[in-house]
C-alpha cells in the first residue's frame, strides 16, 4: 500500500551496541519507485540501517513502516523478504558451477517456497518472468553460461536479477558498482533507471560519479542519523557534510 506516497519510512529509530549507538534517531522516507543514494563516512550507520529495514537488526526504539500501513518491526528477516523487500550485498553470491538460467530458476523457487527439485519446471508465467529478467540484466545471450565465467560486473547482474525473480517492491543494495569496470558501472547506471519507477531502490555507495549519473536525491548519514539530504550538488556544498568527510 502506497496510498500516501511513501514505500518506507523510518521515524527516531535508534539502535545500541553494547552502549554505543549505532543508530540515532534516523528517519527516512523513500517514496515508489523512488532511486535513493546513501552516502557517509565509515561507521555512519549504513549497513546497520540496512540491517533494520530488513529485519536483522530490530531497533531499541523508533517506527519502521514499508507502505503506510505494513509495521515492519513486528515481522522476522524471512517474512520482510517475502513481503518485497530484496538485499543484495556487496560481494555477488551466485551459484559458480550453475548457468545463468538455473541461478534465475532458483530464485523462483525460495520464491514459492518449493524445495528445490530437478523436476521442478516453471510455469509460462514464470518463464516469461524470466525471460524478461534475462533482458533486463542483458544476459539474454549468456543463459547457457556458467555464473562462474561471467565477469565481476555480469554476476552482479545475475544477483540483481535473482532478487527481481521475486518481484521486489523494495531493492538495498551495498555498494553494487564496487570492483567494476567503467562500462560495467555505466550499464549499472542504466540498469538502475530501468528499475526505477516499477522498484524503489535505496543504494548505499562511494562512487560520486555513479551517483551523480543515477540519483536525483542523496541522504547522508553520520553518527546514526541524516547530516543532510538533497541532489548530489547540494549535499557536496553543505558545510556540515565537508567537514565530515575532510574532518575539519
Ligand atoms: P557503515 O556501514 O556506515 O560503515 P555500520 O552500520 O557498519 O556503519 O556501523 C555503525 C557503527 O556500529 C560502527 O561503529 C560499528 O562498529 C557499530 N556496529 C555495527 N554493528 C555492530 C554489532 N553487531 N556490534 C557492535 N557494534 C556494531
Amino acid at each position: 500500500d502506497t496510498t500516501h506516497g511513501r514505500i518506507l519510512y523510518t521515524e527516531d529509530v535508534s539502535v545500541s551496541f553494547d552502549g554505543f549507538r549505532a543508530i540515532n534517531k534516523l528517519s527516512l522516507d523513500i517514496a515508489p519507485g523512488e532511486l535513493r543514494c546513501i552516502i557517509g563516512p565509515n561507521g555512519a550507520g549504513k549497513t546497520t540501517m540496512m540491517d533494520i529495514i530488513t529485519g536483522k537488526t530490530k531497533p531499541d526504539a523508533g517506527t519502521v513502516f514499508f507502505g503506510s500501513t505494513i509495521d515492519l518491526l513486528r515481522y522476522k528477516e524471512p517474512q520482510i523478504a517475502q513481503l518485497g523487500i530484496g538485499r543484495k550485498f556487496q560481494k555477488p553470491t551466485v551459484f559458480e558451477q550453475l548457468t545463468v538460467y538455473v541461478n534465475l530458476e532458483l530464485a523462483l523457487k525460495t520464491d514459492k517456497g518449493v524445495k528445490a527439485s530437478m523436476f521442478f519446471r516453471p510455469d509460462s508465467e514464470q518463464s516469461d518472468r524470466l525471460a524478461e529478467v534475462l533482458r533486463t540484466i542483458q544476459l539474454a545471450d549468456s543463459v547457457d553460461r556458467l555464473a562462474g565465467n561471467l565477469s565481476h560486473g555480469q554476476k552482479q547482474w545475475l544477483e540483481i536479477g535473482m532478487l527481481l525473480m521475486q518481484d521486489p517492491k523494495l531493492l538495498l543494495l551495498d555498494e553494487p558498482v564496487a570492483g567494476m569496470t567503467d562500462e560495467e558501472t555505466a550499464r549499472t547506471a542504466e540498469l538502475f533507471l530501468t528499475l526505477k519507477g516499477q522498484h524503489s531502490l535505496l543504494v548505499v555507495e562511494h562512487d560520486m560519479s555513479f551517483i551523480k549519473t543515477i540519483s536525483e536525491k542523496v541522504t547522508v548519514l553520520h553518527e546514526g542519523s541524516v547530516l543532510a539530504e538533497g541532489t548530489l550538488e547540494q549535499v557536496q556544498n553543505d558545510e556540515r557534510v565537508i567537514e565530515v568527510y575532510l574532518g575539519r
